[in-house]
C-alpha cells in the first residue's frame, strides 16, 4: 500500500550495532515511501565534532544537518566516541526535538536507533527490535570494514562492539532495550533478504490493522 499524504505512521526500529536495522529501515522506507532517519548519525556527527575538540553539548545544540553527510562518520573511532557522547543526558535532550519533529512528518516516517520505541516515539504504530548474536554482528562489521580497506582484526572489532553494547545498555538515560511491545527480528540466521521480508510483512500487517 502506498503512503497517503495525510498519513502519520511511525515505525521505530531499535537494536544493537550491526544487527541489520539500517538495512531493514531503508528497505521499509523505500517499499512504503516513508521518510527515513538514521538517528545514529546525529550522535556520530556530535562525536566527530567532539573529536575535533568541541564541547559535546554545544556540538549537539548547534548540530547542522549538512554534517550528517560527512563520510568520516562511519569510522570505528567515531562509532566508539558516539556511544560515549550518547551517555550525556544534555546531548540526548538537545537531539530529542529534531527526532520528534521528524517522526511527525506527514506521509509516514521510519526512525532507527537505540531508544526510538522507548523514548523518542513510545507511541509508534510499529516497533521493531532488530538484533543478532554479538559474534555474528562483529563478523559483519569486520567484513564491511575490510571491504572499505581498513586493516583491522576481528577480535578487536568484537571487543569494541561488546564495549559499545555494554555502554548503550547500561547508561541511565534512554538505555538500549527492546520496548515491551516491540516485535523482535533476530537476524543471526537470516539473510538480508529474509530480514527485509519480515520487516516489510510486519509493516504491512500494522498498516492493514490501522487502515482497513
Ligand atoms: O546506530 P549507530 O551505530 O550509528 O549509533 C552510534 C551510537 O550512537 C550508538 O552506539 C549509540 O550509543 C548512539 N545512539 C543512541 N541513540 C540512538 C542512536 C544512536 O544512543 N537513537
Amino acid at each position: 500500500m502506498p503512503a497517503r499524504d495525510n498519513m502519520c505512521f511511525v515505525i521505530a526500529i531499535d537494536g544493537p550495532a550491526a544487527a541489520g536495522k539500517g538495512t531493514v529501515a531503508k528497505t521499509v522506507s523505500n517499499h512504503f515511501g516513508f521518510a527515513y532517519l538514521d538517528t545514529g548519525l546525529l550522535y556520530r556527527a556530535v562525536a566527530a565534532k567532539t573529536l575535533l575538540g568541541e564541547d559535546p553539548v554545544k556540538a549537539a545544540e548547534r548540530l547542522d544537518l549538512e554534517t550528517l553527510n560527512n563520510s568520516n562518520l562511519r569510522s570505528a573511532e567515531v562509532a566508539n566516541a558516539a556511544s560515549k557522547v550518547a551517555g550525556i543526558p544534555e546531548v540526548r535532550a538537545a537531539l530529542f526535538h529534531f527526532q520528534k519533529r521528524f517522526a511527525q512528518r506527514p506521509g509516514g516516517a521510519v526512525l532507527d536507533g537505540r531508544d526510538i520505541g522507548t523514548a523518542i516515539c513510545p507511541d509508534a504504530d510499529l516497533k521493531l527490535f532488530v538484533t543478532a548474536a554479538s559474534e555474528v554482528r562483529a563478523k559483519r562489521r569486520f567484513e564491511e570494514l575490510r571491504e572499505n580497506g581498513a586493516f583491522i582484526d576481528y577480535e578487536k572489532v568484537l571487543t569494541d562492539l561488546k564495549a559499545r553494547d555494554a555502554r548503550d545498555m547500561s547508561r541511565q538515560d534512554a538505555p538500549l532495550v527492546a520496548a515491551n511491545d516491540a516485535k523482535i527480528i533476530d537476524t543471526s540466521d537470516l539473510t538480508i533478504e529474509q530480514s527485509n521480508e519480515r520487516a516489510v510483512k510486519l509493516t504491512q500487517m500494522a498498516l492493514d490493522d490501522l487502515y482497513q
